[in-house]
């Protein structure tokens, strides 16, 4: 089934929990919703889900892809049409990863078979207010409603993401006041790791969990690097390079910068195998000093014993660290 042109029959819209989805939830959901459609999330990623994906992927897709597209088929009888945005470029030579801007073709011609229509929008100047907004009026249009109806639901859905985006950098930086008055008062503090990941993998329960919870049983507080001001963090990326291409990547890196002198370690999460990760990972453990960072790379094969042992490794360190045993003056 092609990517779907008229699609004012669409009452029911279906979205892959994945990809952007962990970026634009609430944006996407407050749209459809605001247009009085009903929203069907995919089921949390387990390994049904990465099997399924793996079965309608090539081996070279990255894990987050597989996972995308086992979102997808989730979908299959449980909605008109599934909802998969291209988001291309952020800001001058700054874009997302190819695998987002593909993503609709990919499911489309994949599941041709299948009884799944594709709904659609291409972002392609995310910078540019209106374009983004002349984008989803379209898709409103498109879907049956006219042009102040599909404003409005824009509108609302706008304020609500950003009133999200709002939220978790408020909450991230409330723990951080935390931590630092505990330091002051106490003299002491749990170790604070930074989660470094792309959001739908350090937010995915089945790819990030067995990491999060390792760290977690080892007594840290986990911030992640995601949740930072997402603007603040993509600015001071420049810092670090001029040349990055991938904005995700930009604003992890920024929110490194900005968060270094507040943790005690890095934690990077990769999806094997990530064009985008391998070389920005490389880039951040050579250049980023000072801060013990532990690099791990999940893929579909990983079982969570080595994960485990890795970080209770990587959390002795730090402790020992923190008492001053690696301290060289
Ligand atoms: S950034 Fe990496 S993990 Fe994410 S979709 Fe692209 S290749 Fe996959």
């Amino acid at each position: 089934m092609a990517v779907l042109n008229d699609a004012a029959h669409v009452k029911v819209v279906g979205l892959p929990r994945a990809l952007l989805y962990y970026r634009y939830s609430t944006l996407w959901e407050t749209f459809f919703r605001s247009l009085g459609l009903q929203v069907v999330v995919s089921d949390p990623t387990d390994r049904a889900i990465l099997q399924a994906g793996e079965e309608v992927s090539s081996d070279e897709s990255c894990l987050a892809s597989k996972v995308f597209m086992g979102a997808v088929a989730n979908l299959i009888g449980r909605c008109d049409a599934v909802f998969i945005p291209s988001y291309a470029s952020a800001s001058p030579r700054v874009g997302f990863c190819t695998k987002y801007q593909s993503a609709p073709d990919m499911a489309a011609n994949t599941f041709r078979d299948k009884n799944l229509p594709v709904i659609s929008l291409l972002v392609e100047h995310l910078d540019n207010e209106r374009e983004v907004e002349d984008a989803y009026v379209d898709l409103g249009k498109r879907l049956g409603f006219s042009t102040k109806e599909a404003k409005r639901a824009y509108k609302a859905a706008r304020k609500a993401q950003k009133a999200t985006d709002e939220l978790w950098a408020k909450n991230q930086e409330t723990a951080l006041k935390d931590i630092k008055r505990l330091r002051h008062n106490t003299g002491d503090a749990p170790i604070t790791i930074l989660v470094v990941a792309h959001p739908y993998i350090g937010h995915d329960p089945f790819m990030a969990d067995p990491v999060l919870d390792a760290l977690k049983e080892a007594g840290a507080i986990v911030l992640f690097a995601d949740e930072t001001d997402k603007a603040h963090a993509f600015k001071k990326s420049f810092e670090f390079t001029t040349t990055m291409p991938w904005v995700i990547n930009r604003e992890l890196i920024g929110s490194i910068l900005s968060l270094q002198d507040k943790i005690d370690g890095i934690v990077l999460i990769s999806a094997f195998p990530c064009g985008p990760d391998s070389m920005t990972d490389d880039a951040i453990m050579r250049c980023i000093e000072g801060t013990p960072i532990l690099n791990l790379l999940i893929d579909a094969q990983n079982g969570t014993a080595g994960i485990q042992t890795r970080v209770e490794s990587f959390m002795d360190i730090l402790q020992f660290h923190k008492k001053g045993g690696y301290l060289h003056e």
